[in-house]
């Protein structure tokens, strides 16, 4: 996925990701995510619920490894 000034991250596709969370398994709903970047957005829309749930979700690393020198 993008990060937020428009830059792809460049790393190996290899998730298939739901854009809008859910059951739209159709393919306008699906978008391919490097391992860490679907990491990232799966914690941020789980970081919702857990603030109802009170779950500890774990957190991605904050640095994308492909962006790592
Ligand atoms: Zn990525």
């Amino acid at each position: 996925m993008p990060f937020s000034d428009g830059r792809l991250c460049g790393a190996e596709a290899t998730d298939v990701d739901h854009i809008e969370p859910g059951d739209d398994h159709s393919m306008a709903n699906l978008q391919a995510l490097c391992t860490w970047c679907h990491a990232r957005k799966s914690a941020s829309e789980g970081g919702k619920a857990a603030a109802l749930t009170r779950v500890r979700m774990d957190r991605p690393k904050p640095t994308h490894p492909a962006l790592e020198d």
